[in-house]
């Protein structure tokens, strides 16, 4: 097959989150099954092409390669001119309003037979609408729309989209009602989306398209997330080696981690967030998790960035509260080497979500042997499964889930996964959750299957 995929983000030089990791690990899936595959993105001003090997196409499209998979960088002129992805103000949407009108036309100069366009999210969604209401000249054979996370909606100046008969501004609403496949990032999501509320005020949308919705679970790049080679890690392992060896690679890791956040050496067990400190991912749990998880004896780390000033505020003042505090740290800056560093080195990894689309954070907690204590919503009802659920095979459990979101419910599950780990109970679970195949393999199958329905 022939797919294009138009997108925001790219991991890793171009990412915020899940989204881009998404990209590199489904588009890297496809291609070695020798499909063929394409990534239009905007030519970010804050890329170094040069780095990236990335040479002239045609006028207005830089092209580059990375693991096999070709990239497009589709000039977008007065758009993308800014050091971040997304502005996060009222000038996002007519930047990839625009973008997304480049990658079309330059699709059209291609002039090639297109099997699947694969949108994602509100950023490229309004290519639906035009191809089936305007573009009379470009056909896919179908056109699938990724929704990674559905409360990111495009809503936007009724003045943008006026050649269009649509009732509301609302881009994802109209790729939704235009696209051929609408794929949300898990199963359990796909089916949370169908209601009041987790529908973000799509409820009647997501039920008048209910036919063609899909839940399909993201996978990890088992290449970009490896134990066994990551260099960000003092010493490496994988779920090849036995359990001593690799409880002795994490302690080693953790004294790095001690070592080079000032933290106190200690054996204490290590708990983790790794996030970007927004409202989805309960940042209230988070701060007060970590605090109760510090007062029962475990040290803490909060690896969080924030597009919210507030919010990013709120956190500095706790972090300059407990600034003295040797078994608490805090780094508030986007840090893949440090997140990498922290997934070998913790014991836990918490997500006390108010809701997640996939949540690609615990699959790599897992593979990293970090266990993760995490709200049974979305995809993370999917992929953690309790070591004291009764109703869980034990060689599934691989975690700690609790249900309410509340910080009672959350200080339980943390208290629970402190006292396994005392009495190392956790010590299985490290294993399972390495051994469980959380790679694209599998899910990228899972999407042929749609792209083949769909066709
Ligand atoms: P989302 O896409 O909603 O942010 P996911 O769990 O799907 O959440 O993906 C988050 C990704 O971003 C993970 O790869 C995680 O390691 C990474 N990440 C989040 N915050 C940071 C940070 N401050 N520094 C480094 N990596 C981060």
């Amino acid at each position: 097959m022939y797919i294009v995929h138009i997108a925001s983000e790219f991991a890793p030089f171009a990412k915020v989150g899940g989204l881009g990791d998404a990209l590199l690990g489904l588009t890297k899936a496809f291609q070695k099954n020798n499909h063929q595959v394409q990534v239009l993105l905007p030519k970010y001003a804050f890329l170094d092409y040069e780095k990236l090997g990335a040479a002239p196409y045609q006028p207005g499209v830089l092209t580059a390669t990375y693991h096999n998979v070709n990239l497009f960088f589709i000039e977008t002129p007065h758009c993308f001119e800014e050091s971040t992805i997304y502005t996060g103000d009222d000038r996002d949407a007519p930047r990839f309003i625009s973008f997304t009108k480049y990658a079309l036309k330059f699709l059209l100069s291609q002039n090639k037979k297109i099997d699947i366009l694969h949108l994602h999210d509100w950023h490229s969604a309004i290519a639906a609408p035009l191809i089936k209401l305007k573009l009379n000249n470009l056909t896919p054979g179908a056109v699938a729309l990724n929704i990674h996370n559905l409360c990111y909606q495009g809503e936007c100046e009724k003045e943008l989209v006026k050649e269009f008969p649509f009732e509301t501004p609302n881009l994802l609403k109209e790729g939704i009602n235009y696209a051929d496949a609408v794929i949300f990032v898990s199963p359990n999501y796909s089916k949370e989306v169908l209601t009041e509320e987790y529908a973000c005020g799509l409820l009647q949308t997501l039920k008048k398209n209910e036919k063609k919705l899909y839940g399909v679970l993201n996978g990890i790049d088992h290449e970009m997330w490896d134990p066994e080679i990551d260099p960000a890690l003092a010493l490496n392992y994988s779920n090849k080696d036995s359990l001593n060896k690799i409880i002795h690679a994490k302690q080693k890791n953790k004294e790095l981690t001690q070592e080079e956040l000032q933290l106190k050496k200690t054996k204490a067990p290590l708990v983790t967030c790794i996030t970007r400190l927004v409202h989805q991912k309960g940042p209230e749990l988070i701060e007060k998790g970590l605090l109760f998880a510090l007062e029962k004896g475990a040290q803490c780390v909060l690896l969080g960035s924030s597009p919210d000033k507030d919010m990013q505020g709120h956190f500095e003042n706790l972090a300059e509260k407990y600034k003295d505090n040797t078994n608490i740290h805090f780094h508030f800056k986007f840090n893949d080497k440090l997140s990498r560093l922290l997934y070998a080195a913790s014991d836990f990894i918490v997500m006390p979500s108010q809701f997640e689309p996939c949540g690609i954070t615990q699959l790599i907690a897992l593979r990293y042997g970090s266990i993760p204590i995490v709200r049974k919503t979305g995809g993370l009802k999917d992929t953690v499964f309790d070591l004291d659920d009764p109703d869980i095979p034990t060689d599934l459990k691989n975690g700690f889930l609790f249900t309410g979101y509340s910080s009672k419910d959350f200080n339980q599950a943390i208290y629970r996964a402190l006292n396994a780990y005392k009495d190392q109970s956790t010590h299985t679970l490290i294993k399972q959750g390495m051994d469980r195949d959380y790679s694209w393999k599998k899910s990228a199958l899972q999407y042929q299957d749609v792209y083949e329905k769909i066709l």
